[in-house]
């Protein structure tokens, strides 16, 4: 039981740790809504707090460009992650 509440715990320090490393604050909320704290954005995400719409136009990270932007945290995603070890 234990096991799965740390997973929980774990996956919201990993979305948060992704918004702090390849979130951008919304550029449509800091210009119609300034007042109130942008929406942040991961790539490809839609923030549907105005209209229209605002789409984040980066597309999805590769396997490598996440695990560089997540570099330190030991986080790492992809078959071949570059922390695994490669026999010689
Ligand atoms: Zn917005």
């Amino acid at each position: 039981m234990s096991d799965t509440i740390d997973m929980y715990r774990d996956l919201k320090e990993l979305r948060q740790l992704e918004r702090q490393r390849l979130g951008v604050k919304c550029p449509k909320c800091i210009s119609e809504q300034p007042r109130r704290q942008p929406t942040i954005l991961l790539p490809g995400r839609v923030c549907k707090v105005h209209k229209p719409w605002y789409r984040d136009t980066r597309p999805k990270p590769t396997d490598a460009e996440w695990n560089a932007a997540m570099e330190g945290t030991g986080w790492t995603q992809g078959a071949n992650p570059p922390t695994e070890q490669v026999p010689a």
